[in-house]
């Protein structure tokens, strides 16, 4: 599989702070990509860096084989970014800005019938003459998404690209992107929803504090870092806490239930026997698989 996107030992700093520290990473062609990470983790600096909108500090990024420094040309047009920041020129309405970008591309008129189809897809089909200034923020993200896809790159980087948009948008935003992928696009998304992260990416980076802290396909880091948990509802004769016994055991408390972590199946065994030693008893019992947010924060925590 040939590689859509590499960084190579890139930093960016601004200044002291480190917004990018050392990411060597490589996403392959056709895969749908997760850079996943709080708020100020690095991801927006990445993409820029992609764009050609920030400069990497030191380190080497390429596109389709194109290094997007050296090959601007190529390397953008290989690319299509959705920004997280919504910028766009106020003077034109929608259709006029998909055909003013196509332009930038080299595209002409054969290209309309995909840009039509980015339109109704994206349900921007009413908006098409209306003007970018004029439109709801969930339109604008709509429109900007459709104008990163207007020369029809084989790489679709999107920044946050669920934020302000509604429900039922977001389903049709996400069939759409999977058809561009099951079409052969590479897709790269960031979200700091690991919800999202998880349903959509085959393979995600976790960054934090501008590092990479895992990356692996979605499968191996939830098999990696999987536990099972033990959710009980418990009836408290006296006082509501755990008998002495068994909190070693690591566990949290969630609404009214006791979430245990086991590390080995006797825990089961452990935590009944305990439980019916001091007369607690278990009202609800279920088992709970983690997820890609548990993975982040076990992650996290162990790197603090
Ligand atoms: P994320 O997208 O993961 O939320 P960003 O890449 O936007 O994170 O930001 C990473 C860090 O870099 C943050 O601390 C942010 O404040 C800082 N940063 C980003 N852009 C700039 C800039 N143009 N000037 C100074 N600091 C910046
Ligand atoms: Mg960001």
């Amino acid at each position: 599989m040939k590689t859509a996107i590499s960084y190579k030992n890139v930093k960016k700093f601004y200044g002291d702070l480190k917004a990018v520290n050392g990411i060597t990473l490589n996403i392959k062609e056709g895969e749908f990509f997760g850079l996943l990470g709080p708020n100020g983790a690095g991801k927006s600096t990445l993409i820029n860096m992609l764009a050609g909108l920030a400069k990497p500090s030191t380190g080497k990024i390429s596109v389709m084989g194109y290094d997007v420094q050296n090959n601007y040309q190529e390397a953008r047009h290989s690319v299509g970014i959705v920004p997280q920041e919504l910028v766009f020129d106020p003077f034109f309405n929608v259709r006029e800005m998909l055909r003013f970008q196509a332009g930038y591309f080299g595209k002409g008129k054969e290209n309309d019938v995909w840009v039509d189809e980015v339109i109704e897809r994206l349900d921007l089909t009413d908006k098409a003459s209306t003007n970018m200034r004029k439109l709801s923020g969930g339109m604008k993200r709509r429109a900007l998404i459709a104008q990163a896809l207007v020369h029809k790159p084989p790489v679709i980087v999107l920044d946050e690209p669920t934020a302000g948009v509604d429900v039922e948008l977001r389903q049709k935003l996400w069939e759409f992107i999977k058809d561009l992928n099951n079409d052969g696009h590479t897709i790269v998304l960031t979200t700091h929803y690991l919800e999202e992260a998880q349903e959509l990416c085959n393979s995600v980076a976790m960054l934090r504090a501008g590092k990479v802290v895992a990356m692996d396909t979605t499968k191996n880091l939830l098999r990696k870092f999987a536990t099972k948990n033990l959710k009980l509802k418990l009836n408290f004769k006296g006082e509501e806490k755990l008998p002495q016994k068994i909190d070693h055991i690591p566990h949290q408390i969630v609404e009214d239930a006791f979430i245990f972590q086991l590390k080995r199946i006797t825990d089961i065994t452990e935590i009944t026997e305990a439980l019916k030693e001091s007369r607690v008893e278990i009202a609800d019992i279920q088992t709970v698989d983690s997820d890609l947010e548990d993975v982040f924060l076990k992650l996290t925590n162990s790197n603090k």
